[in-house]
């Protein structure tokens, strides 16, 4: 398998941190950082509310600016929930879906995930969808049947085209803001079960054409490693990317 075919992607995922002020400094610090590095995508996808400043700190640079969720209706009485529309007309490209803390605490389920990235690409959004086991799973074996499972669940009724705006973040929920990583052998593996999972799915052109990152604690000092994999094709990072200077290292680690 050709992997240079596929661009690398690295995206942070800021969850519930940093006020308006805080992003606007800490895209343009990150942008300054990475300025040049066009080896690879570089995405952060922020709260809500920092949309704004975000995406007006990274215009003209090569930082792209996403969301963390989106809902799957288009608008109506849904009291806190944001549409794909609005996202869009905020000037993000990106909007993160299924993260594991959205199943764990919000109760996100395949159902949802799927309807979500339904009408994010419907929209014109192209979305990092999240899934991977939990620890319980991964002990009792089961780490391939579950996200196969989730693969087909979360992917189903997209069209080969929609594909294109898709990109899989396979995250082990026991290395997610646990200092746990997969090894670089468990990321490539589980990746490329996903991988052919894709391929069944649709054919293998778009299985071998899919960007899947891995994440769970991905940091300076083991991207290197990690996206090293054939199948691993980026990283969708937390607790690193809130941090311009170590998170601009994971981006040298994909040049
Ligand atoms: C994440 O939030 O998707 C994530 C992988 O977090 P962390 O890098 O902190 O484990």
């Amino acid at each position: 398998m050709d992997k240079s075919k596929r661009k690398v992607v690295i995206a942070g995922n800021w969850k519930m941190n940093m006020t308006p002020s805080e992003a606007k400094a800490a895209v343009a610090e990150t942008a300054k950082l990475v300025e040049g590095k066009t080896g690879c995508e570089v995405i952060l996808c922020v709260p809500f509310v920092d949309i704004a400043s975000a995406v007006e700190a990274a215009k003209g640079t090569n930082v792209k600016i996403g969301a963390q969720n989106v809902h799957f209706e288009a608008k109506g009485a849904f009291t806190g929930e944001i549409s794909a529309a609005m996202l869009l007309e905020t000037g993000v490209e990106y909007v993160i879906i299924g993260h594991s803390e959205r199943r764990q605490y919000f109760g996100e389920t395949d159902e949802t995930v799927n309807k979500r990235t339904k009408a994010a690409l419907a929209a014109g959004l192209k979305v990092i969808l999240c899934l991977g086991e939990v620890l319980e799973q991964r002990q009792s074996g089961i780490t391939s049947e579950i996200v196969s499972m989730q693969t087909k669940l979360d992917l189903a009724g997209l069209t080969a085209d929609e594909m294109k705006n898709v990109i899989i973040a396979y995250e082990p929920v026991w290395a997610i803001g646990t200092g746990l990583t997969a090894t670089p052998d468990q990321a490539d593996e589980v990746c490329g079960i996903i991988r052919e999972t894709i391929a069944g799915l649709y054919t293998k052109e778009l299985a071998d054409a899919t960007v899947i990152q891995y994440g769970g604690s991905m940091n300076d000092g083991n991207a290197a490693e990690l996206l090293s994999k054939v199948n691993v094709d980026g990283g969708l990072i937390g607790g690193a990317s809130l941090v311009p200077a170590k998170f601009s290292k994971i981006v040298d680690a994909a040049q």
